[in-house]
C-alpha cells in the first residue's frame, strides 16, 4: 500500500474525488505516493478558507511571518537531503541537483523571513503646506500559485514565502505531474506556526482547478509560471476580471561562443546549461551560436565530451543527466530531433530513446549542427536535452542571432574580451545575462525573469518580489 496525500484546506487534510499514482521516471514500477485530486468546490473552499484568513494575517505583524518563514527555511534546510532525493525520484534530476534544488528552497524561505523585517515606506512633504504625505505597501490579498513540474520545490517557494513574508493568504496547485515535493513542503508549512487558511494546497490538473483558481472572484492574484500558451490564456482572463498577474513562461535560451573564448570553458557551460537537468530548465540553453574561427575546435570536443556523459537513474551516483520527466515529454523531445533533421539539420550526437536496466524515460542528449535562426529547433522550446549549434561570421552576427526569437530570458556569452562582454550585456534582449558561465544556475536573493515572451509582469525573487507582493498605498494627512 503507499501513503496517500491529501489538500490542504483551511488547516485540515482532505480527500478529494480521487487519486493517482505519483511515478519515478527513472523507474516506473516505483511508485512514490497516491496523490488526491481536488475537485472544483474543493477549489472554492481553498479560496473561501484564504480570505476567511486573510484580515487576521495581514495584520498580524512582522515578527509572527518572520518567525514562521524562519521555521519552514530551518526545516527544509535540515531535510535537505531527503526531500532532494524524494524531488531527484519524482522529477528526475540527478540527486545532487535535486539537494542543490532543496538548499535553494529553505534559503529562499530565510532570505524572505528576513525581508518581512525590511519592508520600508516612505514620509515626503505635500505640496501643499501643512499636510504630511506616506507611501506605504500593504498586502495584495489572496494570491493564487500555479506551478509547473520541472522545479517541484524552488518554484512554490521562490512564490510562496514572499506571498506569506508580505501578509497575503494562498492558494497554490501545483502540477499534476509532480505534487510529491509541493506536498512535502505544504506539510512542513502546516507545522510552522502559520494560522490555519493561510496557506492552503489544491491538486489536480490545471483544466479542472487551474483554470477556476484563475478566474474565481475571490482571488486578488495569480503568480504563474509554466508555458507560453498557458500564461497568456491566463493573461487574457486576468484582464477580463482585473486580478493582477505575474507569468514566467518558457525561454530559448542562446549561449554566444565567440572565437575568443576558452574551448574547453566554452565547452563546460554548453553541456551544463543544455543538457543537466536533461534539459529540463526555463534557462537551458537550446541554442549554441559559435563564431566560424572557433567553430570546428568547439564542435570537436563538445562531441567528445558528450560521449563521457553518463545518462541513467536519477538516484545513482555517477549519473550526469537523469530520465526526461514524463512519456509526453520525451516523445516531444524525440519529434523535434525529427523534425531538426527533416528541416535540414546534422545530428552530431544523441538523439535517441536509451534501454536502461529500469524502465524509465531516458535519452542520450542531442546536438544538431548545420541549424539556421528560421529552422523551428530554433524557434520553439523543446524543453528537454536537445540543443543545436548556429555558425555565424564574427560578433555582430552572434549579438543578432542571439536576440533574433520570440523569448528572452536567459543569454549567455563566452568570451575573454572585455568589450564584448560588456557590449553583449548591454544589448541582449534577455533578462539575465551570463558571461562565461552557464545560462542556468541563478543567485536566490536578486531578481529572477525575462523579456519578450518569457515574462509578462514584475520580476520574481530578491527584493523586487514585494512589486507584486504588495500594493501601495498614498495617504495624507492634516494633522
Ligand atoms: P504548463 O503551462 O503546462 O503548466 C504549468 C501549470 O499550469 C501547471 O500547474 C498546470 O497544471 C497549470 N495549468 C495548465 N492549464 C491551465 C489552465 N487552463 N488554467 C490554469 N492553470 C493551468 O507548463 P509545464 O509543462 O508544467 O512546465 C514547463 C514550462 O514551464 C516550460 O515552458 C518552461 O520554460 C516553463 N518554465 C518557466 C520558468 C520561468 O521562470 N520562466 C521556470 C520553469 C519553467
Amino acid at each position: 500500500m503507499t501513503q496517500k496525500h491529501d489538500n490542504l484546506i483551511g488547516g485540515q487534510w482532505l480527500a478529494g474525488s480521487n487519486y493517482t499514482p505519483n511515478l519515478n521516471p527513472s523507474n516506473l514500477g516505483d511508485v512514490i505516493g497516491e496523490y488526491t485530486q481536488a475537485s472544483a468546490e474543493q477549489l472554492d473552499a481553498a479560496v473561501q478558507a484564504a480570505r476567511a484568513a486573510f484580515p487576521a494575517w495581514s495584520t498580524s505583524g512582522i515578527q509572527a511571518r518572520a518567525d514562521a518563514l524562519d521555521k519552514i527555511g530551518t526545516e527544509i534546510l535540515a531535510r535537505r537531503e531527503e526531500l532532494g532525493t524524494l524531488l531527484s525520484r519524482e522529477e528526475g534530476k540527478t540527486r545532487p541537483e535535486g539537494i542543490g534544488e532543496a538548499t535553494r528552497a529553505g534559503n529562499i524561505f530565510k532570505f524572505f523571513a528576513g525581508e518581512c523585517l525590511r519592508l520600508t515606506g516612505e514620509v515626503v512633504p505635500s505640496v501643499r503646506p501643512g499636510i504630511g504625505v506616506e507611501i506605504t505597501r500593504e498586502p495584495v490579498g489572496v494570491v493564487g500559485i500555479i506551478t509547473p513540474w520541472n522545479f517541484p520545490i524552488a518554484i512554490p517557494a521562490w512564490k510562496i514565502a514572499p506571498a506569506l513574508a508580505y501578509g497575503n493568504c494562498v492558494v497554490m496547485k501545483p502540477a499534476d505531474l509532480v505534487p510529491g515535493c509541493a506536498w512535502a513542503l505544504a506539510e512542513i508549512i502546516s507545522r510552522s506556526g502559520i494560522p490555519a487558511g493561510v496557506f492552503n494546497l489544491v491538486m489536480g490538473r490545471g483544466s479542472v482547478i487551474g483554470d477556476p483558481l484563475v478566474n474565481h472572484p475571490g482571488v486578488d492574484a495569480i503568480s504563474f509560471t509554466g508555458s507560453q500558451g498557458v500564461g497568456a490564456r491566463i493573461a487574457q482572463q486576468c484582464a477580463v476580471t482585473l486580478k493582477k498577474i505575474q507569468l514566467e513562461m518558457g525561454g530559448k535560451n542562446p549561449q554566444v561562443i565567440l572565437d575568443d573564448a576558452d574551448v574547453a570553458q566554452a565547452v563546460e557551460l554548453s553541456v551544463q546549461s543544455a543538457f543537466f537537468s536533461t534539459g529540463q530548465r526555463c534557462t537551458a540553453s537550446s541554442r549554441l551560436i559559435v563564431t566560424e574561427g572557433i567553430y570546428p575546435k568547439f564542435v570537436e570536443a563538445m562531441k567528445v565530451r558528450m560521449a563521457g556523459l553518463k545518462v541513467g537513474d536519477a538516484l545513482a551516483a555517477g549519473t550526469d543527466i537523469g530520465p526526461v520527466s514524463s512519456l509526453s515529454q520525451l516523445e516531444q523531445d524525440l519529434s523535434y530531433v525529427d523534425i531538426g533533421q527533416a528541416e535540414g539539420a546534422v545530428l552530431l550526437a544523441g538523439g535517441e530513446r536509451l534501454k536502461l536496466p529500469t524502465d524509465g524515460f531516458f535519452m542520450a542528449p542531442a546536438l544538431l549542427t548545420d541549424t539556421t535562426a528560421g529552422m523551428r529547433i530554433n524557434r520553439e522550446e523543446v524543453f528537454g536535452p536537445v540543443a543545436s549549434i548556429i555558425r555565424v561570421k564574427g560578433y555582430e552576427e552572434a549579438l543578432f542571432e542571439a536576440n533574433n526569437t520570440p523569448f528572452g530570458l536567459a543569454a549567455g556569452i563566452a568570451t575573454t574580451s572585455l568589450k564584448h562582454a560588456t557590449h553583449f550585456k548591454r544589448h541582449s534582449q534577455a533578462g539575465m545575462v551570463m558571461v562565461n558561465l552557464p545560462t542556468a544556475g541563478v543567485d536566490y536573493h536578486v531578481p529572477f525573469g525575462g523579456r519578450k515572451g518569457s515574462s509578462y509582469g514584475s520580476r520574481e525573487q530578491g527584493r523586487y518580489a514585494q512589486e507584486f507582493f504588495t500594493i501601495v498605498k498614498t495617504a495624507y494627512t492634516l494633522p
